[in-house]
């Protein structure tokens, strides 16, 4: 009999594809919550996708609730994006050079949000990465905070765990990560004003900065308590430290401004630095850093903090943020928010019927659905979340053609191409699937 977590593949093209991938890619994937591990199966491969759409390699469609984990805000081979992406492969691919698109999507973003000046990398690794080193150099300091179940990207100092007990600073998040590496990281537990102005009171003179995601969004969707932000902005400016505020997920797709343009913008602050990725590559690998004139100055050539990239502001990448950026209307926003909605209250619905406990959170047009009693306010909370349950659910959904993310800690991605056709697909599959949690 099998041992292993997963069952014998299917005899289905995915399934073969993906005994192959094992052969010559660990797990068989290239980022680790693609392989189902969380909630068991085969994951499906995918061919194409179009609009709402995704297309396996056996054939099977699928409204895509994953979005390419958020950057998809148009809909998938969104015809006018893939004409300016098309004309831009057919100029070359990569110059190493400066190029134009790079300024006009700078100017995008810069005109769209409160930085004052971007630069461009090709992951929000990258961007977090460089926007902790930006920080250090700027303050001369090396103390950097985060909060437990944010999550910034595989950068060393930031897969970091709460030490246990006395340990103030953060231990290792994973094998690999020397100790040296997260020495200089404070782990807070989120929405926790006291443990951020303990720290501050302990450590202030020593903090670089305080990083976290403007409104979580990998521990599924934990929104931060009205005010929350402002007052990270505060204290960390009251002892010298910059405000990191990761909208790598939320940035151009909670609202167009994203998540500051919910906070920051109507309390009249804004973050230090920002870092941005998903939508606005487009689909393809670009993501950025950005903020304040005198910080961002700091910075190579400018200033003497390094920092690089060989397809950094790549052409066809930029020229691809900027087509959806300029597509990605207040009509659109509202499109999706409205989208977002019916299919909240249709999750919530199914899931009352069937008994079984949930809350559904939201900030903007990003949501998640959480199976334990809400509210959910952190990561211990967030923890709660019934996985074996979920998995049933996932599961169910996926034989009725919704594919959702295979991880119960997961935001729901939806698209300017959610179409009534595709929200009906998915209202028709929930009330199967709050079934199969609640068996
Ligand atoms: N920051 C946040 C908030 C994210 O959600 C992610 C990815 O999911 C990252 C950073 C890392 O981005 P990437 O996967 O492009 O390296």
């Amino acid at each position: 009999a099998p041992t292993d977590a997963h069952p014998p593949a299917p005899p289905t093209a995915s399934g073969e594809l993906f005994a192959r991938a094992h052969a010559v890619t660990p797990g068989g994937v290239n980022s680790p919550v693609r392989a189902f591990n969380a909630v068991g199966g085969t994951p499906r491969f995918i061919r194409s996708a179009s609009g709402a759409r995704l297309t396996d390699v056996d054939g099977n469609d699928y409204v895509d609730l994953i979005c390419s984990w958020g950057p998809m805000l148009l809909g998938h081979a969104h015809p006018e994006v893939m004409a300016q992406v098309q004309a831009a492969v057919a100029r070359g691919t990569s110059y190493g050079t400066p190029t134009e698109p790079e300024v006009l999507l700078a100017e995008e973003i810069v005109a769209r949000t409160p930085v004052d000046k971007v630069r461009f990398v090709s992951s929000g690794t990258e961007a977090t990465m460089s926007a902790i080193r930006l920080a250090r150099g700027f303050t001369g300091r090396d103390v950097v905070v985060k909060f437990a179940g944010c999550y910034h990207g595989h950068v060393d100092a930031l897969l970091a765990s709460a030490g246990s007990g006395l340990a103030t600073f953060a231990v290792p998040g994973t094998p690999g990560v020397p100790a040296s590496s997260t020495e200089l990281t404070l782990v807070l537990p989120y929405n926790d004003r006291a443990a951020v102005e303990k720290v501050f009171a302990e450590h202030g003179d020593r903090i670089a900065c305080l990083v976290t995601e403007a409104s979580p969004g990998n521990m599924g969707v934990v929104p931060p308590e009205p005010g929350f932000n402002r007052f990270l902005a505060e204290t960390c400016t009251r002892h010298g430290a910059l405000f990191v505020s990761d909208e790598v997920m939320t940035g151009f797709r909670v609202t167009r401004e994203g998540q500051w343009g919910l906070d920051g913008k109507a309390e009249g602050w804004r973050p230090d630095l920002i870092t941005y990725g998903k939508v606005m590559g487009g689909g393809f690998p670009a993501a950025a850093f950005g903020g304040r004139a005198d910080v961002m100055s700091q910075l190579s050539p400018e200033g003497p903090v390094y920092q690089a990239g060989t397809l950094s502001g790549n052409p066809v990448a930029t020229t691809a943020g900027l087509a959806t950026l300029r597509l990605a209307t207040d009509e659109v926003y509202a499109h999706i928010g409205a989208a977002a909605e019916t299919i909240k209250v249709a999750a919530a619905e199914a899931l009352t019927t069937v008994g079984l406990p949930h809350v559904v959170q939201a900030t903007g047009t990003m949501f998640s659905v959480f199976l334990t009693e809400g509210p959910v306010r952190d990561f211990e909370d967030a923890s709660r979340t019934d996985a074996p349950a979920y998995a049933a659910f996932f599961h169910a959904m996926l034989e009725r053609g919704v594919y959702l993310p295979p991880s119960a800690y997961e935001a729901w991605f939806l698209s300017a191409a959610h179409d009534d056709r595709a929200v009906q697909t998915v209202l028709d599959a929930l009330p199967h699937a709050a079934r199969a949690a609640a068996a």
